[in-house]
């Protein structure tokens, strides 16, 4: 007598114990909840045991469903692309951690004003401004430039600056926390050393690193000369420096400035991926088959298709282009050799690519 089991006749009796990605859908074909695993039957059988899932908004979703449908992936990083873009595709019902994604955002200065602010922006649009981003969600950016803000004493107020020794400023003068460019307290040429010494704290955590010590300088000197009120304003900058790096560590943000592609196991044996990003961006996923003839030519088309995307590629991120570009960012950073080959394209042209690439299919195929 067969077992009685607790997972539904519409689940495949065959799933397999493999990566990729499952999709829920209900009664009249709607997905309502994408996931990935690295074990495929495991993931979707498990949703039906132990009486199901503990959390009422997946055990609502499991009593909705009536189909489940796979993709079978090389690696986890595929997946972990595949189930973003299915999201982003379907908006399932059940899905919320992708689904309240942000669109990006930048911190900019607009050198073309005398005095320019921190502004936090979701679009890139003057010309003569300068851009840090993007970064996932608004509340990093938004946090860290305020710090930076009181570390160099820039303005917070908005609105353009007219100089006028004879006006009031306002309390963040009187805590030491603006240098007052509106009385002319600060120069043109003083005010935007400090906007620019901010900035690349933002940027580098070596900015900040000869911030501290400078800082730290200042604070003992004026200990030493008694001065306390002095001591405790160049104290609190230091504290403010350690924050800006806890923060910098929150901001996620995408390698913008590379050209890559990446070549991934497929799903089944001999067969590749290639994962190609311009600037940042994720480009479409080309399959490869070793064995084929042509796949010497599919890797220069993919080369030649990121060159051309990186002339196309429009300044702001859209929504669509964060996640995937945040997901590959950290699996470069946390990768090992042997998940994929990666090939910097600002280095290697196609020819060389593909050269590696046969030395290690030819060397795969007499092994
Ligand atoms: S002190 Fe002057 S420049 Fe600074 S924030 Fe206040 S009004 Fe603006």
């Amino acid at each position: 007598m067969a077992r009685s089991t607790p997972v539904p006749n519409w689940v495949p009796a065959n799933l397999p114990p493999a990566p990729g990605v499952y999709q829920f859908e209900d009664e009249i074909g709607t997905p309502i909840y994408v996931g990935k695993s690295v074990n495929l039957r495991r993931r979707v059988r498990g949703y039906f045991y132990g009486g199901g899932p503990s959390d009422e908004r997946m055990a609502m979703m499991v009593r909705l469903a009536r189909k489940v449908t796979i993709h079978r992936t090389g690696t986890d990083l595929e997946a972990l692309l595949e189930e973003a873009e299915r999201i982003e595709r379907n908006r399932p019902a059940f899905n919320r951690a992708l689904k309240n994604r942000s669109r990006g955002w930048y911190i900019e200065v607009d050198w073309g004003q005398p005095f320019p602010r921190l502004r936090i922006t979701g679009a890139r649009r003057r010309s003569r401004a300068q851009y840090l981003g993007p970064f996932r969600g608004r509340r990093g950016p938004t946090e860290a430039a305020r710090l930076v803000e009181k570390i160099f004493r820039l303005r917070s107020c908005t609105g353009a600056i007219r100089p006028d020794e004879e006006a009031s400023p306002c309390l963040q003068h009187g805590i030491d926390l603006c240098s007052a460019p509106c009385i002319g307290l600060a120069g043109v040429d003083a005010y935007r050393r400090q906007v620019r010494a901010a900035m690349r704290c933002l940027a580098e955590s070596e900015a900040v690193e000869t911030a501290l010590a400078r800082c730290s300088a200042q604070r003992d000197a004026a200990l030493k000369a008694g001065a306390m009120n002095l001591a405790t304003s160049w104290d609190r900058r230091v504290d403010w420096l350690h924050e800006l790096e806890g923060y910098r560590a929150m901001l996620e943000r995408p390698h913008v400035d590379r050209s890559l592609l990446i070549v991934l196991p497929g799903a089944e044996p001999g067969d590749g991926l290639l994962l190609p990003m311009a600037r940042g961006r994720v480009l479409p996923r080309t399959r490869i088959h070793w064995s084929d003839a042509d796949w010497r030519e599919e890797v220069c088309r993919v080369c030649y298709d990121v060159r051309l995307a990186e002339l196309r590629a429009e300044s702001v991120f859209a929504p669509a282009d964060l996640t995937p570009s945040l997901i590959v960012t950290s699996w470069l950073d946390r990768r090992s050799r042997d998940e994929g080959q990666v090939f910097d394209l600002d280095r290697l042209d196609a020819s060389l690519v593909t050269e590696a690439l046969a030395a290690e299919v030819e060397g795969s195929a007499a092994a």
